[in-house]
């Protein structure tokens, strides 16, 4: 079995990969994709001592140095089930889609989260090409340019009111009759005067040439639809937890996020977790690293407190 199993190849995965290899912990990773969402990111202006660098080249580089270290790096493997060790100090387990079965006495959960779509023509085409996710990550790239937000929740708020700080203009677009976020922030958003919120809309499709030029929706009461011209779109219609097979073995919250303490110990004792899988708040590839080295040593303190066998 393995000393420390942990199941994503993300940020997060990868450095607990390295905290727990350079402890002389016997170390596998099951990743359904190693790198994960850094595989599908462009430019990376926010990691730090490094201004600029690619998704690519970041996973690629993660892979390199987890292989630097004695790690078992098993990829292409999705985990279907986790069951728990019957008595606290035995093995935890957990099935693959083929079939496999690893055996490990820690695991560390870092299955990461995926932006829920529009689904709409245009989306993915345009992605990276002013079709975006994260405004942290992303916002500054649209200095001075007109953007739209899908979603009037929290997060679409949110976003809505640090963009206009940064661009020219922000369309707030919101299906629903109303937004649904907290009423500071709505206050916040009616006060800035460079944002326009349209609610009952749908949208349709994301226009472009070789990026984004604009979107169409439908206005849901008159069943019009409008065209506008932006240059940016910031999807913020919910980040959703990889988590769905775990949820008959560990505490979840209701969106789904495993719920970890500071330590990043689950519900489960020897199990930890880290990431944007996790309740952590922010989810960024520095913050998903700085929880997978945090689970990492914990796994690590949890191994040596175990009697000998
Ligand atoms: P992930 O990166 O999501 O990795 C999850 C891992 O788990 C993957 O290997 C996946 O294949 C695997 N996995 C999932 N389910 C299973 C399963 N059942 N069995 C086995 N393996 C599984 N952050 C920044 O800091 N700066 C940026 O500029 C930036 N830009 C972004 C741009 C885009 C388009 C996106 C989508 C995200 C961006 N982010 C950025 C966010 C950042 O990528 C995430 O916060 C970070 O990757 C989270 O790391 P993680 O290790 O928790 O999870």
């Amino acid at each position: 079995p393995f000393d420390v199993l942990i199941v994503g190849g993300g940020p997060a995965g990868a450095a607990s990969a390295i905290y727990t290899a350079r402890k002389g912990l016997r170390v596998g990773v099951a990743a359904e994709r190693f790198g994960g969402q850094v595989l599908d990111t462009m430019g990376i202006e926010n990691f730090i001592s490094v201004p600029y660098t690619e998704g690519p080249k970041l996973a690629a580089q993660f892979e390199a140095h987890v292989k630097d270290n004695d790690v078992d790096i098993m990829n292409l493997q999705r985990a279907e089930k986790l069951i728990p060790a019957s008595q606290e100090g035995g093995l935890h387990e957990v099935v693959l889609a083929n079939g496999g079965r690893l055996k490990a006495r820690t695991i560390i959960l870092s299955t990461g989260a995926r932006w829920r779509q529009m689904g709409v023509p245009g989306e993915d085409e345009y992605r990276n090409k002013g079709v975006a996710y994260c405004p942290h990550c992303d916002g500054p790239l649209f200095k001075g340019k007109r953007v739209a937000v899908i979603g009037g929740g929290n997060s679409g708020v949110e976003a809505a009111i640090d963009l206009a700080g940064m661009v020219a203009h922000v369309m707030l677009i919101e299906y629903d009759s109303q937004l649904r976020a907290d009423a500071v922030l709505q206050r916040k958003l009616a006060s800035l005067p460079n944002v326009k919120i349209i609610t009952s809309a749908l949208t349709t499709r994301v226009n472009g040439d070789e990026k984004v030029t604009g979107l169409s929706y439908k206005d849901r009461n008159s069943g019009e639809e409008h065209d506008i011209e932006l240059e940016g779109i910031f999807v913020q219609i919910g980040l959703v937890p990889n988590t769905e097979w775990l949820k008959d073995s560990i505490a979840l919250t209701p969106r789904g996020e495993i719920e970890i303490d500071a330590r990043g110990e689950t519900s489960q004792p020897g199990i930890f977790a880290a990431g944007d899988a996790t309740t952590v708040p922010y989810k960024q590839i520095v913050i998903a690293m700085g929880a997978g080295s945090t689970a990492g040593l914990s796994a690590f303190d949890y191994l040596i407190r175990l009697p000998e066998r």
